[in-house]
């Protein structure tokens, strides 16, 4: 097993890692950065939750130290574009944590928030500069900052920076960075407009792959529901207040939506059951969002409702579940929506509702990104809740038994490891991301324990 020691990374960045509890370097870590320290442009093909914005930052940081150059006026010597705040603020936190012994400022621009504060903060310059496209050319426009000084450039999660319309800033931060630069590329997929970009960006670059473009997280267990649009509802919040048996744990549940009025919907209907849920999407304000994500982090709402542009890059670990309320229309966006567990080695569990418009959807799904899915049966009173004529008061608690993820070799005895109540969980116990919602027996007592074949996506 290759040792963050082996790689040739310098001493304060071995010691900032050992300050952040890692040992071992994830495959991405282990393959870029030997040629990222030797100089060499990158194209990183990975799906969230690989290490990967180490695998560019450590090398980097050691780049930069090793040429130790000034810091240029009213630029950066390292410009990493991403695409959403979220994301931004994630890669400029590790930056500051990895680099904590290299003595490298470090600073994030995103949109939604003071222009002028922004264009004060880089008059000086900085080493390392995280930012948004659309808010990097805003400031470029008023003559605030040049990309003059940039060493390297790394463009993460190039396939969502297209998808959220950044082809254009792109193309014309392309022309503005020096041609004597470093470039390390990042893009879960790779469609023909990013392989265009690569073209553009990179030179002679080094592809690191750690899994094939589209393929779904090995370690992630996917079910499916097939039930009707206006029904997905009354099961989410069955699901919720766990009278289904559903797989694993829930720790933190984050639920996708196709549209922002849709998750405020969830919410809302969640609210009325006492079920607490916050909603991150674009029309939120930034505090609203940081305060919706830190409430999630630390588990005080472990119920998140999110849309795909808002979801995206937000690096939460412990996510147990993602439930795609509504399937995404684009394949590539099924993967990034379920990257949001299992992220580093955690087992996770994804949870599709397709109704009978999105049957083509779930068809594309499944081609392209090789998922497979198990299809569990609705809750069995669900007809008679959905109906109103559900039992509507608390019943005496039945014991329950939770459907468990099947045993899968190593994996399975790594699960047990990490949650030993899975091997004897107290019966009719709830855990924390339903804990505000009431419970309702819902002639859900002695559940049928799940049996045959479990199936998993396999990259
Ligand atoms: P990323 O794919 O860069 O968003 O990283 C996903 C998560 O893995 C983040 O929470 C990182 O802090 C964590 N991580 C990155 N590298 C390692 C490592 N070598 N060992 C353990 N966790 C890591």
């Amino acid at each position: 097993m290759t040792k963050f020691s082996d790689l040739g990374l310098s001493q304060p960045v071995l010691q900032a890692l050992d300050m952040k509890g890692y040992s071992d370097p994830t495959p991405i870590q282990a393959q870029a950065i030997p040629p990222v320290l030797e100089g060499r442009d990158l194209l990183g093909i990975a799906q969230t939750g690989t290490g990967k914005t180490a695998a560019f930052m450590l090398p980097s940081i050691d780049n930069l130290r090793r040429a130790d150059n000034k810091v240029p006026f009213k630029s950066c010597r390292m410009l990493v574009l991403a695409p959403t705040r979220e994301l931004a603020g994630q890669i400029a936190q590790s930056a500051k944590d990895y680099g904590a012994m290299a003595g490298l400022s470090v600073h994030s621009i995103v949109g939604g928030t003071s222009v002028n504060k922004d264009r004060n903060k880089l008059h000086r310059g900085c080493d390392i500069l995280v930012a948004t496209p659309g808010r990097l050319l805003d400031l470029i426009d008023q003559k605030a900052f040049a990309l003059n000084g940039v060493e390297i450039l790394v463009l993460d999660e190039a396939d969502q920076m297209l998808d959220l319309g950044f082809i254009h800033a792109l193309r014309r931060i392309s022309q503005l960075v020096p041609q004597d630069r470093q470039t390390l590329f990042f893009s879960a997929t790779m469609p023909k407009q990013i392989k265009e970009l690569v073209g553009k960006y990179c030179h002679d670059p080094v592809t690191v792959s750690v899994t094939p473009a589209a393929t779904t997280a090995e370690r992630i267990d996917q079910y499916l529901f097939m039930v009707q649009q206006d029904e997905k509802q009354t099961l989410l919040e069955m699901i919720l207040l766990e009278q289904h048996p559903t797989p694993g744990d829930f720790e933190r549940v984050l639920i996708f939506t196709r549209t922002k009025h849709g998750a405020d919907r969830v919410v809302k209907r969640l609210a009325q059951r006492n079920i607490p849920a916050n909603a991150i999407h674009g029309n939120k304000s930034q505090p609203q969002r940081e305060r919706a994500l830190d409430e999630f982090k630390r588990a005080k709402t472990p119920i998140l409702v999110a849309t795909d542009v808002a979801a995206r890059g937000i690096d939460i670990p412990g996510v147990s579940h993602v439930i795609n309320f509504e399937l995404p229309n684009v394949p590539e966006q099924y993967v990034h929506r379920i990257g949001r567990t299992a992220r580093a080695g955690a087992d996770g569990v994804a949870i599709a509702f397709c109704a009978e418009d999105e049957r083509s959807y779930l068809k594309d799904i499944r081609k392209q990104t090789d998922a497979e899915f198990e299809r569990l049966p609705l809750p069995e009173n669900f007809r008679a809740v959905v109906e109103g004529v559900g039992p509507t008061k608390p019943e005496p608690k039945q014991p329950r038994q939770r459907v468990q993820p099947k045993p899968r070799g190593a994996s399975a005895e790594r699960a047990k490891a990490k949650h030993p109540a899975r091997k004897g969980r107290p019966q009719g116990g709830r855990s924390g991301a339903a804990a505000g919602g009431q419970a309702e027996a819902g002639g859900g007592g002695n559940r049928r324990r799940r049996s045959g074949s479990r199936s998993r996506s396999r990259g």
